[in-house]
Protein backbone atom coordinates (compact mmCIF):
# COMPACT_ATOMS: atom_id res chain seq x y z
CA UNK A 1 0.00 0.00 0.00
CA UNK A 2 2.08 2.91 -1.35
CA UNK A 3 2.24 6.32 1.06
CA UNK A 4 -0.10 4.97 3.80
CA UNK A 5 2.00 4.17 7.42
CA UNK A 6 -1.13 2.55 9.07
CA UNK A 7 -4.11 0.25 8.14
CA UNK A 8 -7.22 1.93 7.66
CA UNK A 9 -10.21 1.03 9.20
CA UNK A 10 -12.07 -0.29 6.22
CA UNK A 11 -9.01 -2.68 5.75
CA UNK A 12 -6.08 -3.15 3.23
CA UNK A 13 -7.48 -2.28 -0.24
CA UNK A 14 -6.25 -1.09 -3.69
CA UNK A 15 -6.99 3.07 -2.83
CA UNK A 16 -7.06 5.45 -5.66
CA UNK A 17 -4.67 8.15 -4.85
CA UNK A 18 -7.67 10.81 -3.80
CA UNK A 19 -8.44 7.77 -1.27
CA UNK A 20 -5.23 7.91 0.27
CA UNK A 21 -4.73 11.58 0.68
CA UNK A 22 -8.58 11.84 2.03
CA UNK A 23 -7.67 8.48 4.57
CA UNK A 24 -4.42 9.85 5.99
CA UNK A 25 -6.44 13.21 6.25
CA UNK A 26 -9.06 11.42 8.28
CA UNK A 27 -6.66 9.38 10.36
CA UNK A 28 -4.08 12.36 11.18
CA UNK A 29 -7.31 14.42 12.40
CA UNK A 30 -8.70 11.88 14.14
CA UNK A 31 -6.08 10.64 16.30
CA UNK A 32 -4.68 14.43 16.89
CA UNK A 33 -7.89 16.21 17.03
CA UNK A 34 -10.76 13.98 17.80
CA UNK A 35 -9.94 11.55 19.81
CA UNK A 36 -8.39 13.54 22.67
CA UNK A 37 -11.61 15.28 22.59
CA UNK A 38 -14.09 12.63 22.41
CA UNK A 39 -14.92 12.44 26.05
CA UNK A 40 -15.56 15.95 26.48
CA UNK A 41 -18.27 15.52 24.11
CA UNK A 42 -19.56 12.47 26.00
CA UNK A 43 -19.49 13.73 29.28
CA UNK A 44 -21.57 16.72 28.96
CA UNK A 45 -23.72 15.21 25.92
CA UNK A 46 -22.77 18.52 24.04
CA UNK A 47 -21.70 18.77 20.27
CA UNK A 48 -18.24 18.61 18.72
CA UNK A 49 -17.96 22.02 17.69
CA UNK A 50 -14.40 22.27 17.71
CA UNK A 51 -14.29 19.45 15.44
CA UNK A 52 -16.70 20.92 12.80
CA UNK A 53 -14.62 23.71 12.66
CA UNK A 54 -11.45 21.30 11.91
CA UNK A 55 -13.60 19.31 9.39
CA UNK A 56 -14.21 22.76 7.84
CA UNK A 57 -10.92 23.73 6.99
CA UNK A 58 -9.99 20.33 5.82
CA UNK A 59 -12.67 20.89 3.20
CA UNK A 60 -14.46 17.64 4.74
CA UNK A 61 -17.60 19.41 4.86
CA UNK A 62 -17.80 19.49 1.04
CA UNK A 63 -16.73 16.18 0.49
CA UNK A 64 -19.15 15.08 -1.64
CA UNK A 65 -20.05 18.44 -3.69
CA UNK A 66 -19.27 17.84 -6.53
CA UNK A 67 -15.72 19.22 -8.19
CA UNK A 68 -18.13 21.12 -10.31
CA UNK A 69 -19.11 23.17 -7.68
CA UNK A 70 -16.01 23.87 -5.88
CA UNK A 71 -16.32 20.32 -3.94
CA UNK A 72 -14.63 17.44 -3.25
CA UNK A 73 -16.14 15.11 -5.43
CA UNK A 74 -15.89 11.97 -3.50
CA UNK A 75 -17.87 9.04 -4.64
CA UNK A 76 -19.80 6.82 -2.43
CA UNK A 77 -16.98 4.34 -1.98
CA UNK A 78 -14.61 7.04 -0.90
CA UNK A 79 -17.03 8.93 1.82
CA UNK A 80 -17.32 5.18 3.74
CA UNK A 81 -13.95 5.06 3.90
CA UNK A 82 -13.07 8.03 5.27
CA UNK A 83 -16.18 7.95 7.54
CA UNK A 84 -15.06 4.44 9.15
CA UNK A 85 -11.75 6.30 9.71
CA UNK A 86 -13.18 9.28 11.58
CA UNK A 87 -15.43 6.69 13.96
CA UNK A 88 -12.47 4.93 14.46
CA UNK A 89 -11.52 8.25 17.05
CA UNK A 90 -14.89 9.92 17.59
CA UNK A 91 -18.04 8.24 16.79
CA UNK A 92 -20.43 10.64 17.45
CA UNK A 93 -18.60 13.14 14.78
CA UNK A 94 -18.78 10.44 12.43
CA UNK A 95 -22.43 9.69 13.05
CA UNK A 96 -23.27 13.10 12.58
CA UNK A 97 -20.85 13.89 9.89
CA UNK A 98 -22.70 11.06 8.02
CA UNK A 99 -25.78 13.02 8.34
CA UNK A 100 -24.07 16.49 6.96
CA UNK A 101 -22.70 14.51 3.93
CA UNK A 102 -25.65 12.78 2.78
CA UNK A 103 -27.36 15.72 2.61
CA UNK A 104 -25.09 16.30 -0.21
CA UNK A 105 -24.80 12.72 -1.26
CA UNK A 106 -28.44 12.81 -2.06
CA UNK A 107 -28.72 15.82 -3.97
CA UNK A 108 -24.98 15.22 -5.31
CA UNK A 109 -23.23 12.01 -6.98
CA UNK A 110 -26.80 9.89 -6.21
CA UNK A 111 -28.90 11.87 -7.82
CA UNK A 112 -27.49 11.80 -11.02
CA UNK A 113 -28.79 7.70 -11.00
CA UNK A 114 -32.00 8.74 -9.79
CA UNK A 115 -34.74 8.99 -12.87
CA UNK A 116 -35.59 12.54 -13.55
CA UNK A 117 -37.73 13.89 -16.05
CA UNK A 118 -36.30 16.90 -18.18
CA UNK A 119 -37.83 19.71 -16.17
CA UNK A 120 -36.99 17.99 -12.93
CA UNK A 121 -33.62 17.53 -13.72
CA UNK A 122 -33.35 21.08 -14.66
CA UNK A 123 -35.22 22.29 -11.51
CA UNK A 124 -32.16 19.94 -9.55
CA UNK A 125 -29.31 21.22 -11.27
CA UNK A 126 -30.33 24.67 -10.81
CA UNK A 127 -31.34 24.98 -6.97
CA UNK A 128 -28.50 22.58 -5.62
CA UNK A 129 -25.90 25.35 -6.81
CA UNK A 130 -27.56 27.15 -3.74
CA UNK A 131 -27.27 24.26 -1.23
CA UNK A 132 -24.03 23.52 -2.47
CA UNK A 133 -22.96 26.84 -2.33
CA UNK A 134 -23.36 27.46 1.03
CA UNK A 135 -21.33 24.24 2.17
CA UNK A 136 -18.13 25.52 -0.02
CA UNK A 137 -18.56 29.06 0.35
CA UNK A 138 -19.99 29.38 4.21
CA UNK A 139 -19.17 26.21 5.64
CA UNK A 140 -22.26 25.90 6.24
CA UNK A 141 -23.75 22.37 7.92
CA UNK A 142 -26.74 20.16 6.96
CA UNK A 143 -28.77 17.91 9.39
CA UNK A 144 -31.08 14.94 8.12
CA UNK A 145 -33.96 14.42 10.51
CA UNK A 146 -36.37 11.95 9.18
CA UNK A 147 -37.30 9.74 12.24
CA UNK A 148 -40.79 11.01 13.85
CA UNK A 149 -41.17 8.03 16.02
CA UNK A 150 -44.41 6.07 13.43
CA UNK A 151 -43.49 3.75 11.10
CA UNK A 152 -42.60 6.62 8.42
CA UNK A 153 -38.77 6.00 9.08
CA UNK A 154 -39.05 2.59 8.67
CA UNK A 155 -40.19 3.42 5.34
CA UNK A 156 -43.81 1.44 5.97
CA UNK A 157 -45.92 4.87 6.16
CA UNK A 158 -46.25 8.87 4.81
CA UNK A 159 -44.25 11.05 7.22
CA UNK A 160 -46.75 12.78 9.82
CA UNK A 161 -44.82 16.15 9.01
CA UNK A 162 -46.77 18.08 6.26
CA UNK A 163 -46.00 20.52 3.58
CA UNK A 164 -48.64 22.58 1.62
CA UNK A 165 -47.56 24.44 -1.33
CA UNK A 166 -47.92 28.17 -1.24
CA UNK A 167 -46.89 31.18 -3.09
CA UNK A 168 -43.25 31.02 -3.27
CA UNK A 169 -42.62 27.89 -1.37
CA UNK A 170 -44.28 25.01 1.42
CA UNK A 171 -45.54 25.62 4.67
CA UNK A 172 -44.40 23.01 6.84
CA UNK A 173 -46.24 21.79 9.73
CA UNK A 174 -45.28 18.47 11.91
CA UNK A 175 -42.22 17.51 14.44
CA UNK A 176 -39.05 14.66 14.34
CA UNK A 177 -37.63 13.67 17.02
CA UNK A 178 -34.07 11.95 17.32
CA UNK A 179 -32.60 15.27 15.02
CA UNK A 180 -28.67 15.07 15.53
CA UNK A 181 -26.66 17.72 15.04
CA UNK A 182 -29.83 19.52 16.76
CA UNK A 183 -29.16 23.17 17.42
CA UNK A 184 -25.63 22.99 15.66
CA UNK A 185 -26.80 22.58 11.77
CA UNK A 186 -27.80 25.92 10.00
CA UNK A 187 -30.29 23.78 7.63
CA UNK A 188 -32.43 21.11 8.90
CA UNK A 189 -33.02 18.19 5.53
CA UNK A 190 -36.43 16.80 6.79
CA UNK A 191 -39.02 14.23 4.78
CA UNK A 192 -42.23 15.43 4.97
CA UNK A 193 -45.45 14.41 2.87
CA UNK A 194 -47.21 16.66 0.65
CA UNK A 195 -50.28 18.38 2.08
CA UNK A 196 -52.99 17.86 -1.30
CA UNK A 197 -55.50 18.40 0.63
CA UNK A 198 -58.18 16.15 1.59
CA UNK A 199 -56.81 13.51 -0.03
CA UNK A 200 -55.16 10.26 1.73
CA UNK A 201 -51.41 11.15 2.44
CA UNK A 202 -49.13 8.89 0.48
CA UNK A 203 -45.54 8.26 0.60
CA UNK A 204 -44.86 8.95 -3.05
CA UNK A 205 -45.67 12.72 -2.25
CA UNK A 206 -42.45 12.66 0.14
CA UNK A 207 -40.75 16.13 -0.15
CA UNK A 208 -36.85 16.29 0.48
CA UNK A 209 -36.65 20.36 1.97
CA UNK A 210 -33.92 22.11 3.87
CA UNK A 211 -35.40 24.42 6.50
CA UNK A 212 -33.22 26.97 7.92
CA UNK A 213 -32.36 27.10 11.83
CA UNK A 214 -33.43 30.57 11.36
CA UNK A 215 -36.89 30.05 10.20
CA UNK A 216 -39.97 31.02 12.34
CA UNK A 217 -41.94 28.97 14.00
CA UNK A 218 -39.42 26.33 13.79
CA UNK A 219 -38.05 25.16 17.37
CA UNK A 220 -35.94 22.62 19.07
CA UNK A 221 -36.86 20.95 22.56
CA UNK A 222 -36.14 17.79 24.79
CA UNK A 223 -33.78 16.59 27.01
CA UNK A 224 -30.75 14.47 25.63
CA UNK A 225 -29.31 12.08 28.16
CA UNK A 226 -29.06 9.37 26.57
CA UNK A 227 -26.59 5.50 26.86
CA UNK A 228 -24.16 6.60 23.55
CA UNK A 229 -23.54 8.89 21.09
CA UNK A 230 -23.93 11.25 23.24
CA UNK A 231 -22.18 14.14 21.48
CA UNK A 232 -24.67 13.84 18.76
CA UNK A 233 -27.57 15.98 20.54
CA UNK A 234 -30.36 14.41 18.73
CA UNK A 235 -33.72 16.21 20.60
CA UNK A 236 -36.93 17.05 18.92
CA UNK A 237 -37.82 19.09 16.02
CA UNK A 238 -41.14 21.11 15.93
CA UNK A 239 -42.27 22.69 12.92
CA UNK A 240 -45.51 25.54 13.29
CA UNK A 241 -46.46 26.91 9.94
CA UNK A 242 -42.95 27.39 8.82
CA UNK A 243 -42.16 28.69 5.74
CA UNK A 244 -39.38 27.54 3.58
CA UNK A 245 -39.11 28.90 -0.19
CA UNK A 246 -39.37 27.19 -3.38
CA UNK A 247 -35.14 27.16 -3.49
CA UNK A 248 -34.59 25.02 -0.17
CA UNK A 249 -36.42 21.79 -1.63
CA UNK A 250 -33.03 19.52 -2.12
CA UNK A 251 -35.32 17.20 -4.36
CA UNK A 252 -37.64 18.16 -7.21
CA UNK A 253 -41.45 16.79 -5.55
CA UNK A 254 -41.56 13.10 -5.74
CA UNK A 255 -37.96 11.90 -6.62
CA UNK A 256 -36.76 10.84 -2.84
CA UNK A 257 -39.49 8.34 -3.19
CA UNK A 258 -37.62 7.02 -6.42
CA UNK A 259 -34.10 7.68 -5.13
CA UNK A 260 -34.52 5.97 -2.13
CA UNK A 261 -36.04 2.72 -4.23
CA UNK A 262 -33.17 3.15 -6.45
CA UNK A 263 -30.44 3.78 -4.09
CA UNK A 264 -30.58 1.65 -1.46
CA UNK A 265 -26.60 1.84 -0.13
CA UNK A 266 -27.63 4.79 1.02
CA UNK A 267 -29.19 3.50 4.60
CA UNK A 268 -25.64 1.64 5.00
CA UNK A 269 -24.27 4.77 5.19
CA UNK A 270 -24.95 4.64 9.09
CA UNK A 271 -22.59 1.96 9.11
CA UNK A 272 -19.35 3.05 9.18
CA UNK A 273 -19.04 4.90 11.98
CA UNK A 274 -19.64 1.79 13.72
CA UNK A 275 -17.09 -0.19 11.41
CA UNK A 276 -14.60 2.37 12.58
CA UNK A 277 -16.05 1.89 16.26
CA UNK A 278 -14.99 -1.81 16.12
CA UNK A 279 -11.55 -0.53 14.58
CA UNK A 280 -11.29 1.14 18.02
CA UNK A 281 -12.13 -1.46 20.00
CA UNK A 282 -9.61 -3.93 18.86
CA UNK A 283 -6.93 -1.58 18.99
CA UNK A 284 -7.04 -0.76 22.51
CA UNK A 285 -7.18 -4.22 23.23
CA UNK A 286 -3.87 -4.95 21.37
CA UNK A 287 -2.57 -1.91 22.84
CA UNK A 288 -3.97 -2.58 26.48
CA UNK A 289 -2.83 -6.64 26.66
CA UNK A 290 0.16 -5.55 25.79
CA UNK A 291 0.54 -2.79 28.24
CA UNK A 292 1.02 0.42 26.19
CA UNK A 293 -1.74 2.46 26.70
CA UNK A 294 -0.48 5.97 27.41
CA UNK A 295 -0.92 7.26 30.69
CA UNK A 296 -1.44 3.89 32.08
CA UNK A 297 0.87 1.57 33.95
CA UNK A 298 3.08 -0.57 31.39
CA UNK A 299 1.36 -3.45 32.83
CA UNK A 300 1.11 -6.92 30.04
CA UNK A 301 -1.44 -9.33 30.15
CA UNK A 302 -0.40 -10.69 27.11
CA UNK A 303 1.00 -13.88 28.85
CA UNK A 304 -2.37 -15.29 29.09
CA UNK A 305 -3.84 -17.98 26.64
CA UNK A 306 -7.50 -16.94 26.96
CA UNK A 307 -6.65 -13.62 26.29
CA UNK A 308 -4.39 -14.47 22.72
CA UNK A 309 -7.99 -16.65 22.16
CA UNK A 310 -10.21 -13.57 22.71
CA UNK A 311 -8.00 -11.33 20.38
CA UNK A 312 -7.68 -13.63 17.60
CA UNK A 313 -11.60 -14.03 18.00
CA UNK A 314 -12.11 -10.50 17.57
CA UNK A 315 -9.51 -10.12 14.80
CA UNK A 316 -11.21 -13.02 13.06
CA UNK A 317 -14.94 -10.98 13.65
CA UNK A 318 -12.93 -7.90 12.68
CA UNK A 319 -12.11 -9.39 9.32
CA UNK A 320 -15.44 -10.45 8.08
CA UNK A 321 -16.93 -6.57 9.17
CA UNK A 322 -14.06 -5.26 6.88
CA UNK A 323 -14.57 -7.74 4.13
CA UNK A 324 -18.33 -7.42 3.75
CA UNK A 325 -18.13 -3.70 4.02
CA UNK A 326 -15.57 -3.58 1.67
CA UNK A 327 -17.10 -5.78 -0.59
CA UNK A 328 -20.82 -3.39 -0.64
CA UNK A 329 -19.15 -0.05 -0.82
CA UNK A 330 -17.37 -0.96 -3.67
CA UNK A 331 -20.82 -2.30 -5.79
CA UNK A 332 -22.91 -0.29 -4.61
CA UNK A 333 -25.08 1.51 -7.35
CA UNK A 334 -28.10 2.58 -8.58
CA UNK A 335 -30.84 -0.44 -8.82
CA UNK A 336 -28.40 -2.96 -7.29
CA UNK A 337 -29.44 -6.85 -8.13
CA UNK A 338 -31.27 -9.01 -5.45
CA UNK A 339 -28.24 -10.39 -4.84
CA UNK A 340 -26.07 -7.09 -3.90
CA UNK A 341 -29.56 -5.54 -1.84
CA UNK A 342 -29.16 -8.76 0.58
CA UNK A 343 -25.42 -8.30 0.59
CA UNK A 344 -26.19 -5.08 1.62
CA UNK A 345 -28.62 -6.10 4.05
CA UNK A 346 -25.99 -8.56 5.43
CA UNK A 347 -23.69 -6.02 5.63
CA UNK A 348 -25.47 -3.92 7.93
CA UNK A 349 -26.73 -6.21 10.10
CA UNK A 350 -22.89 -7.89 10.66
CA UNK A 351 -21.68 -4.09 11.15
CA UNK A 352 -24.27 -3.07 13.92
CA UNK A 353 -24.53 -5.52 15.93
CA UNK A 354 -20.81 -6.82 15.08
CA UNK A 355 -19.21 -3.42 16.69
CA UNK A 356 -21.18 -4.08 19.57
CA UNK A 357 -20.19 -7.57 19.85
CA UNK A 358 -16.38 -6.78 19.77
CA UNK A 359 -16.97 -3.91 22.13
CA UNK A 360 -18.19 -6.59 24.54
CA UNK A 361 -15.54 -8.96 23.93
CA UNK A 362 -12.65 -6.01 24.24
CA UNK A 363 -14.19 -5.34 28.07
CA UNK A 364 -14.20 -8.34 28.97
CA UNK A 365 -10.32 -9.19 27.32
CA UNK A 366 -9.21 -6.54 29.06
CA UNK A 367 -10.98 -6.83 32.58
CA UNK A 368 -12.44 -4.46 34.89
CA UNK A 369 -9.72 -1.30 34.62
CA UNK A 370 -10.04 -1.12 31.21
CA UNK A 371 -13.80 0.18 31.96
CA UNK A 372 -12.91 3.47 34.13
CA UNK A 373 -14.01 6.74 32.24
CA UNK A 374 -10.79 7.70 31.84
CA UNK A 375 -10.33 5.22 28.79
CA UNK A 376 -12.03 5.38 25.64
CA UNK A 377 -13.18 1.63 25.84
CA UNK A 378 -16.67 2.26 28.21
CA UNK A 379 -17.99 5.06 25.81
CA UNK A 380 -16.86 2.70 22.73
CA UNK A 381 -19.18 0.14 24.18
CA UNK A 382 -21.71 2.50 24.94
CA UNK A 383 -21.83 4.09 21.26
CA UNK A 384 -21.66 0.69 19.33
CA UNK A 385 -24.75 -0.31 21.33
CA UNK A 386 -26.50 2.73 19.08
CA UNK A 387 -25.94 1.18 15.49
CA UNK A 388 -28.39 -1.61 15.54
CA UNK A 389 -31.35 1.10 16.68
CA UNK A 390 -30.93 3.07 13.77
CA UNK A 391 -33.94 3.65 11.02
CA UNK A 392 -34.93 2.23 8.51
CA UNK A 393 -32.50 -0.80 8.99
CA UNK A 394 -32.37 -1.72 12.55
CA UNK A 395 -31.45 -4.79 13.41
CA UNK A 396 -34.97 -6.12 13.42
CA UNK A 397 -36.10 -5.10 10.34
CA UNK A 398 -33.03 -5.85 8.23
CA UNK A 399 -33.76 -9.64 9.56
CA UNK A 400 -37.33 -9.21 8.72
CA UNK A 401 -36.91 -7.89 5.06
CA UNK A 402 -34.34 -10.57 4.32
CA UNK A 403 -36.49 -13.53 5.38
CA UNK A 404 -39.58 -11.97 3.59
CA UNK A 405 -37.61 -10.76 0.35
CA UNK A 406 -36.25 -14.41 0.17
CA UNK A 407 -39.16 -16.66 0.63
CA UNK A 408 -41.57 -14.03 -0.86
CA UNK A 409 -41.08 -13.10 -4.98
CA UNK A 410 -42.29 -9.72 -5.27
CA UNK A 411 -46.17 -10.02 -5.25
CA UNK A 412 -46.61 -13.45 -3.84
CA UNK A 413 -48.91 -13.73 -1.08
CA UNK A 414 -50.06 -16.41 1.02
CA UNK A 415 -53.95 -17.56 0.28
C1 LIG B 1 -27.76 8.33 18.50
C2 LIG B 1 -28.91 8.40 17.54
C3 LIG B 1 -28.91 9.39 16.57
C4 LIG B 1 -29.97 9.47 15.67
N1 LIG B 1 -29.97 10.45 14.71
C5 LIG B 1 -30.96 10.51 13.82
C6 LIG B 1 -30.98 11.54 12.81
O1 LIG B 1 -30.10 12.37 12.71
N2 LIG B 1 -32.02 11.54 11.94
C7 LIG B 1 -33.03 10.62 12.02
O2 LIG B 1 -33.91 10.66 11.18
N3 LIG B 1 -33.06 9.68 12.97
C8 LIG B 1 -32.04 9.61 13.87
N4 LIG B 1 -32.07 8.64 14.85
C9 LIG B 1 -33.29 7.84 15.00
C10 LIG B 1 -33.21 6.42 14.57
O3 LIG B 1 -32.96 6.29 13.20
C11 LIG B 1 -34.53 5.75 14.88
O4 LIG B 1 -35.57 6.43 14.24
C12 LIG B 1 -34.85 5.73 16.33
O5 LIG B 1 -33.79 5.16 17.07
C13 LIG B 1 -36.12 4.89 16.46
O6 LIG B 1 -36.58 5.01 17.76
P1 LIG B 1 -37.36 3.81 18.41
O7 LIG B 1 -36.42 2.65 18.52
O8 LIG B 1 -37.95 4.35 19.63
O9 LIG B 1 -38.45 3.51 17.32
P2 LIG B 1 -39.72 2.62 17.35
O10 LIG B 1 -40.56 3.14 16.24
O11 LIG B 1 -40.28 2.51 18.71
O12 LIG B 1 -39.17 1.22 16.91
C14 LIG B 1 -38.57 0.30 17.82
C15 LIG B 1 -38.03 -0.84 17.03
O13 LIG B 1 -39.12 -1.56 16.46
C16 LIG B 1 -38.81 -1.97 15.14
N5 LIG B 1 -39.77 -1.38 14.20
C17 LIG B 1 -40.05 -0.09 13.99
N6 LIG B 1 -40.97 0.07 13.02
C18 LIG B 1 -41.29 -1.18 12.62
C19 LIG B 1 -42.17 -1.69 11.63
N7 LIG B 1 -42.93 -0.89 10.87
N8 LIG B 1 -42.20 -3.04 11.47
C20 LIG B 1 -41.44 -3.87 12.25
N9 LIG B 1 -40.60 -3.43 13.20
C21 LIG B 1 -40.51 -2.10 13.38
C22 LIG B 1 -37.42 -1.47 14.82
O14 LIG B 1 -36.47 -2.52 14.98
C23 LIG B 1 -37.17 -0.40 15.83
O15 LIG B 1 -35.80 -0.35 16.20
C24 LIG B 1 -31.03 8.54 15.76
C25 LIG B 1 -31.02 7.55 16.75
C26 LIG B 1 -29.97 7.46 17.63
C27 LIG B 1 -30.00 6.38 18.67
Amino acid sequence: MDNLDFTPAVGDLPFTAQQRTLLSLANELGRTKFAPRAAQWDQSASFPFANYEDLRQAGLLALCVPKAFGGGGADYATYMMVAAEIGRFCGATALTWNMHICSTMWTGVLADGIPMTETQRAEHVKRRELHFARVVNDGAIYAQPFSEGSAAAAGRAPFGTTAKKVEGGWLVNGRKIFASLSGAANYYGILCTEDKGDEKPDARDTLYLAVPATSEGFSISGEWDPLGMRGTVSRNLAFKDVFVSDGEQLMPRGVYYKGAQTWPAMFFTLSPTYLGLANAAYDFTVSYLRGEIPGEPPVKRRMYPTKQIAVAQMRIQLENLKSIFARVIQEARPNPSPDEKMRLYAAQYTVMEGANDIARLAIRTCGGQSMMKHLPLERIYRDSRCGSLMLPWTAELVLDRMGRETLYRPGEKDD
